[in-house]
């Protein structure tokens, strides 16, 4: 095919790029696989850092002033959040949003230690509108399942405990699903080796006797010592639609996989969001199109076509997603209603579309994902020309503000 260019060939012009000699970095052939490159390339990156600004990811019009500083300190740091108050937004075009809210239902749920060494619980859960397993990743002991925890009739105690609708922890030979048991192990002094590990976790505060009970501000309201503006007090929630590629099969071509991580990042960390945090994790594959259907969209990629224009040739919406189920997942989560959350995104369609059609979701502020490509000065997060390209498309056409301001 003498007439195609050859993808990522040092010839083409460089799309998508004000700033010349943007894709040095990408503009290899031959010693593409040479690991010599990468030496090479590293120094010109540390040796150019000293006299210019660091190479930015997209186009620099697009750059936040305080980005890509590589001295820019980003952890631990509490997330910059934004207040938004959609009420306010009137005059805003409304996303279309489903008049009524799907039912869904927590079928399970399990403690998953994470190769971090943090631990989450994994929420299976079932809905009136698909068939798929949707699913909530939760941070923190706070924020219990509704229909988890209600009770479903003729179900034995080890019925409620092997589904996941138990407080506290499991622990061998525990016998009761609910808060009790564990109150009374705590309050008894257990034999040494039998009950003696759940004992010890419990002293620790490992078992968090009060699950499920307490309110998640009382914490601070004992101290008296509640920060004005509490902002970290809100639970922090991130909408992730499932991406394959950039989850599992190590792609660049998307930021998918980065923004998971983060986001489960700042939820563990009891500092950024001492009232833990949810990821709703909707199986919605290539923004609801499917995984075949976005594989024809790489490919049309490849032929010149940025995300937004591929998708369109296959005939598919540029954003097939609907977040109906979110909101009412979040609802089922108890993170619906007045109190409000934070959500972390770049994309402000998406704090309305989670609030439901009714505002049952109440987003007190948004919390932006800055890729860490661009918080690191290119040290860390992805480097590809393919992501770099689906970053500017993202806000060039889907209007994503990649920027904490
Ligand atoms: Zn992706």
């Amino acid at each position: 095919m003498p007439d195609l260019p050859a993808h990522a060939s040092p010839g083409l012009p460089p799309h998508h790029s004000p700033s010349p000699g943007r894709l040095d970095g990408f503009n290899f052939s031959s010693s593409a696989h040479d690991p010599r490159r990468h030496a090479l390339q590293d120094g010109a990156e540390s040796q150019a850092s000293h006299n210019e600004p660091p190479p930015s990811l997209i186009s620099p019009a697009f750059t936040p002033p305080a980005t890509p500083g590589s001295s820019t300190p980003s952890h631990p740091r509490p997330p910059r959040s934004i207040p938004v108050d959609t009420s306010l937004l009137s005059d805003a075009p409304a996303p279309s949003l489903l008049e009524q809210l799907p039912t869904v239902d927590c079928e399970v749920r399990a403690r998953i230690p994470t190769t971090t060494g943090h631990e989450m619980w994994l929420h299976v859960y079932r809905n009136s509108v698909d068939t798929k397993e949707h699913l909530a990743i939760v941070f923190g002991n706070a924020i219990r399942s509704r229909s988890l925890d209600a009770e479903r009739p003729g179900e034995t105690e080890l019925d409620r405990m092997t589904r996941g609708a138990y407080v506290g922890r499991l622990f061998p030979g525990r016998t009761s699903s609910r808060v009790e048991q564990i109150k009374r192990a705590a309050g008894v002094a257990p034999k040494a080796s039998t009950s003696g590990g759940a004992k010890a976790r419990i002293d620790s505060g490992y078992v968090d006797v009060s699950d499920g009970l307490l309110s998640p501000s009382s914490a601070s309201s004992d101290s008296g010592d509640v920060q004005p503006g509490s902002d970290l007090e809100l639970p922090l929630v991130r909408i992730h639609s499932e991406c394959y590629t950039g989850e599992t099969v190590w792609s660049a071509r998307c930021d998918c996989g980065e923004q998971l991580d983060e986001a489960a990042r700042l939820m563990a960390d009891p500092t950024l969001s001492p009232s833990g945090g949810a990821i709703v994790y909707l199986r919605q594959e290539g923004r609801g199109i499917g995984l075949g259907e976005k594989l024809k969209a790489y490919n049309l990629q490849d032929l010149g076509n940025d995300t937004y224009e591929a998708n369109l040739m296959l005939r598919h919406p540029a954003d097939a997603r609907s977040y109906g189920l979110a909101t009412a997942m979040l609802m089922d989560l108890g993170l619906g209603g007045d109190r409000g959350i934070r959500l972390l995104t770049n994309n402000p369609d998406k704090v309305r579309a989670v609030e439901g059609p009714a505002r049952e979701v109440v987003v007190r502020e948004r919390v932006a994902m800055i890729p860490l490509a661009w918080k690191t000065g290119g040290k860390a997060g992805i480097k590809s020309e393919e992501v770099e390209k689906y970053l500017s498309t993202k806000i060039e056409k889907f209007k994503h503000m990649l920027s904490q301001k």
